[in-house]
């Protein structure tokens, strides 16, 4: 991943890579702190196991660095909720509850830091629910305005123009994340175990494709009930220019609703509820 050297660049974009001091100027320059949260598990024979971490880093990592007046990113949460994929080889799950936990304490701190924006920026898609969660209790529990987002659903339009592949191509290991992955770590990508596998198609009550919306029912059944190969969608359609572009989209769209979140302003609260002398 990018690591931030000496030269890099003359303002600091990662938060690990500051000092103390550099910290509370980031704080002074009420910067928003973008938090990668993402995930470990099987993506096919041809991928490896950190699809999702990859991802999310490297859209919130190139958001900071071409913005670094105002977003810095945090070190990612590489471990997240798949327990319905527990049956294939590489996967990690955390118990939901205790990713909520996880993922307060992380705002929390942020927030005691004297950050005033967070943002988790979920690369799995299985986390989502945790995400709002946990988004939703830093809000409403710190003194920090904590929003949540998934990170490839920024460039769900342009994933409707670029891939080729037909619905159900795009959803897990499939054309989407193969190309961003030739795009980022071609030589990691075993091309001669490239499969594509469709999972059952459950229109019009649920759909699974990035490009779709997901329909109005909600449930998931095993992994290994939907697919054979740990593949959902089609990486055959894959190449690195749509991996490029999708990347590329999604961090301009990072960057656009990072300085949208920094400025929105809420109006104070006010209680109705009656209380006893
Ligand atoms: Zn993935």
């Amino acid at each position: 991943m990018i690591t931030q050297g000496k030269a890099a660049m003359s303002e600091k974009y990662l938060y690990a890579k500051m000092t103390h001091d550099e910290v509370s100027d980031a704080v002074r320059e009420r910067r928003v702190v973008l938090i990668p949260v993402a995930q470990l598990e099987t993506h096919g024979p041809h991928l490896p196991i950190d699809v999702d971490v990859v991802q999310a880093q490297y859209i919130c990592e190139e958001a900071a660095r071409r913005a670094p007046d105002a977003l810095l990113a945090a070190p990612p949460v590489c471990y997240g909720f798949s327990e319905h994929v527990m049956d294939f080889p590489g996967t990690m799950t955390i118990r939901p509850e205790i990713l909520i936990e996880y993922l307060f304490d992380i705002g929390r701190s942020f927030a005691r830091q004297g950050f005033e924006r967070v943002a988790l920026v979920n690369g799995h898609g299985s986390n989502r629910p945790i995400c709002e969660i946990a988004a939703r209790r830093i809000t409403n529990e710190t003194s920090a305005y904590c929003a949540t987002l998934n990170c490839l659903s920024l460039a769900r339009e342009v994933m409707r123009q670029v891939c080729e592949s037909p619905v159900g191509g795009t959803a897990h290991a499939c054309e989407v994340e193969t190309s961003t992955y030739l795009y980022l770590f071609p030589e990691l990508v075993e091309r001669d175990k490239i499969e594509d596998e469709y999972a059952p198609d459950y229109r019009p009550w649920r759909c699974d494709d990035f490009r779709e919306d997901s329909g109005p029912v909600h449930f998931m059944e095993f992994w290994s009930q939907r697919s054979r190969t740990g593949v959902e969608g089609a990486p055959s359609f894959a190449t690195a220019d749509k991996g490029k572009v999708i990347l590329e989209t999604a961090v301009a769209k990072l960057i656009e609703f990072g300085r949208w979140w920094r400025e929105l302003e809420f109006p104070p609260r006010h209680s109705l509820i009656v209380t006893r002398a």
